[in-house]
C-alpha cells in the first residue's frame, strides 16, 4: 500500500515533470554589448580576442571579462558587459530605463535587426569609438530548440504570449519564438521586464499560443 504521503509527493513529481513540458525557463538579460571586428581591434588593438569569464545558456556564448562605458547624450552606463564571441555587427542591448538614463531613443527590435536604429559612444582605457548604429531595446524572446519547438507546437518567428505566476504574476504579450539547432530553451527578458513579474531564478512561464 502506498501512503497518502507518499502518493502526494508522487503526485507532485508528476506535476513538475508535466510543468517543465507546458514552461520555459525565464532567464534576465541585463544590458550587454555585441562587437564586430573593427571595432573591438580600435578599442583593444587589432586582432585582440575576448577573454571568455562565464558561459552563457546558450551554446558558444559567454560573457567577457572586458567591460566598456556606453556613452549617451545625456548620461553614461559604466562597466557594461560585453558578451562574445565577435558578431559581423556592434549591437548594445538595453532596457527601456537605460535608453532614458542614456538620453536615446532606442527601438524596440529583435536581436540583429539593426537598421534605422541610433548610435552610441563605446569607451574604455580612454579610448573611445563611435558606433552609427545597433542599440535597440530586445523584443521579449524564447529562444528554443526544434525538439522543444514541436513539443511546443510553435513556429519560428511566431509571437506567443508566455504567463509567469506568483505575487507579481503576469502575462508577457508579443513574446517571439525562435527556433535554432543551436539554442538551448530559455525565454529571455530585460531587466524592466524582469523586475515588473518578480523574476527570480528558476522561474518559468507557461506559452499561450494566439
Ligand atoms: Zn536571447
Amino acid at each position: 500500500m502506498i501512503s497518502t504521503q507518499d502518493l502526494n509527493t508522487l503526485v507532485d513529481e508528476i506535476v513538475t515533470e508535466l510543468r517543465k513540458k507546458t514552461t520555459v525557463e525565464i532567464e534576465a538579460s541585463a544590458r550587454h554589448i555585441h562587437l564586430d571586428r573593427p571595432t573591438i581591434d580600435a578599442l583593444f588593438g587589432k586582432g585582440y580576442e575576448l577573454t571568455p569569464k562565464k558561459p552563457l545558456s546558450q551554446p558558444g556564448q559567454y560573457v567577457s571579462e572586458e567591460r566598456l562605458n556606453i556613452v549617451g547624450p545625456n548620461g553614461k552606463l559604466d562597466n557594461v558587459a560585453i558578451l562574445g564571441p565577435a558578431r559581423g555587427d556592434s549591437q548594445v542591448e538595453l532596457s527601456l530605463t537605460d535608453a532614458l538614463t542614456l538620453g536615446l531613443k532606442a527601438p524596440l527590435r529583435e536581436s540583429g535587426h539593426l537598421d534605422n536604429t541610433p548610435g552610441v559612444t563605446l569607451e574604455c582605457n580612454g579610448k573611445s569609438v563611435d558606433i552609427s548604429d545597433g542599440v535597440i531595446i530586445a523584443q521579449r524572446h524564447v529562444h528554443m530548440t526544434p525538439e522543444d519547438a514541436t513539443l511546443f507546437g510553435v513556429k519560428n518567428g511566431e509571437i506567443v504570449q508566455v504567463k509567469v505566476d506568483g505575487s507579481r504574476g503576469l502575462i508577457f504579450d508579443n513574446v517571439v519564438i525562435r527556433v535554432s539547432k543551436n539554442y538551448s530553451t530559455r525565454m529571455h527578458v530585460d531587466f524592466d521586464e524582469a523586475n515588473a513579474c518578480g523574476l527570480t531564478k528558476g522561474m518559468r512561464g507557461a506559452i499561450y499560443k494566439k
